[in-house]
């Protein structure tokens, strides 16, 4: 066996790894062999080195084998899912996934935390009182089967190698890199033995893909890598040069998802919510995919799968109806100075600002706060007049909120001019 420091020295001078090296990196961290700092050498050593396709191939498989992979081909529908490469105020998997199980498909979703900037699934789920993200296999599989759909997070069972290695990238700037999405991403989406995955790649100043160019190479690869395993892959590209939807944070997000299920989301979410909905209906091989979509947010199918998936997982649906729930101790608004058209939004520094207010952990293990979040009343295009209100800011500790509020004021760009349009679907 080759010794780990060898392996790591090789990363470190762009040379490329064997199935083998792979294999040992990957099942000695989880086992826990290799320790955190030699695993965030490596992870660095991959960040600024990259990954040969047969490298990520080769990861992605260790990643996928570290736990078990399910299989749904008994179910009488479709098994798919969605994913997203990370934004900010990214909520759309609360909408989507109970959406398109109410439109007869099944969804294991397997979610990640918050990543980075960016927010995650399942601690926006732990905001809801009671709502269980770790099951078991039998749990997780009896409620995608009863349900329809279940989100839960990488547990020992399975893609515990993914579950160890994103909770170390979180707080080790070893987020954005292609090969290591991709495993972390198509590993969760390979175990859930599903047949069709719409990705959701974020393309922006808030997303780990800057350029258009780069989102593409990695679906390109998240695409070949899917086809692979048998997964019909639509990746679709979306714009992350502003927040989704009215606000970004945990609890208020499952707030804001529950107003889409009832109807009355934001455009821009549902714009995107709709649009991974066709593309997902379309794999699915279900007809007149629109009318499908909202004739169920519209019944109220959506939301009420929305609830019973909650409650299958030990969630409290009265405490969801409750808006006084995690009620932030304090709040500050944004005020603009001058009027203008507002013409740029830093979503780094959004998302930033929001794991500063206690979304997102800084250091392993943080305590999230589930109160904290920003709601952004003006977004790019909008005008303002001096005095007006361009964000609120809220959690429940005063030291944190200062930070936000200081964060959140020079994220907004305020000029004379309109700005040009930004399309929301690539
Ligand atoms: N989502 C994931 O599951 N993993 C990543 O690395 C990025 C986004």
């Amino acid at each position: 066996m080759v010794s780990l420091e060898s392996i790591i020295q090789q990363k470190q001078v762009g040379g490329i790894l064997s199935n083998s090296d792979i294999q040992q990196i990957v099942n000695g961290y989880t086992s826990g062999v290799i320790s955190d700092d030699e695993m965030t050498t490596w992870l660095n050593a991959v960040f600024q080195n990259g990954m040969s396709y047969d490298e990520t191939l080769d990861y992605t498989r260790a990643m996928v084998n570290s736990g078990v992979t399910l299989n749904f081909s008994h179910l009488p529908g479709f098994v798919l899912d969605k994913h997203s490469t990370g934004g900010v105020g990214d909520k759309v998997s609360l909408v989507l996934g109970p959406l398109l199980a109410a439109c007869g498909c099944y969804v294991p979703m397997l979610a990640g935390r918050g990543l980075a900037h960016t927010g995650g699934t399942i601690d926006k789920l732990e905001s809801i009182p009671g709502y269980k993200t770790a099951l078991s296999l039998t749990e997780f599989q009896n409620i995608v089967e009863t349900v329809g759909i279940s989100i839960m997070e990488q547990t020992e069972e399975i893609c515990p190698a993914d579950r160890k290695i994103y909770a170390l990238r979180d707080v080790t700037n070893t987020v954005a890199s292609n090969p290591l999405i991709c495993g972390s991403i198509m590993s969760k989406k390979i175990a859930e033995g599903i047949q069709g995955l719409v990705l959701d790649i974020k393309v922006g100043n808030g997303a780990f893909m800057k350029t258009i160019s780069e989102a593409k190479e990695l679906g390109d690869l998240l695409k070949t890598v899917g086809k692979l395993y048998g997964l019909k892959v639509t990746p679709i590209f979306t714009d992350m040069n502003q927040p989704l939807g009215n606000c970004a944070g945990l609890w208020c997000e499952v707030l804001e998802s529950v107003e889409c299920l009832q109807g009355n989301g934001p455009s821009d979410l549902m714009e995107v919510v709709y649009h991974l909905g066709i593309e997902a209906l379309k794999i699915a091989g279900i007809k007149n995919p629109i009318e499908l979509l909202k004739s169920n947010i519209e019944n109220g199918s959506a939301f009420e799968k929305f609830i019973e998936m909650v409650v299958a997982h030990g969630g409290s649906l009265k405490s969801l109806e409750d808006f006084e729930i995690h009620k932030p101790k304090y709040k500050m608004k944004i005020i603009a100075e001058n009027d203008g058209f507002i013409t740029q939004m830093n979503t780094l520094e959004l998302g930033q600002a929001v794991v500063h207010l206690g979304v997102g952990r800084q250091l392993p293990g943080d305590q999230l706060d589930y109160s904290a979040g920003i709601q952004f009343n003006k977004k790019i295009g909008q005008t303002i007049l001096k005095g007006e209100t361009l964000a609120e800011v809220f959690c429940s500790n005063q030291k944190k909120i200062e930070i936000g509020y200081s964060l959140v004021g020079n994220a907004y760009y305020l000029r004379k001019n309109s700005p040009k349009v930004l399309d929301l679907i690539y």
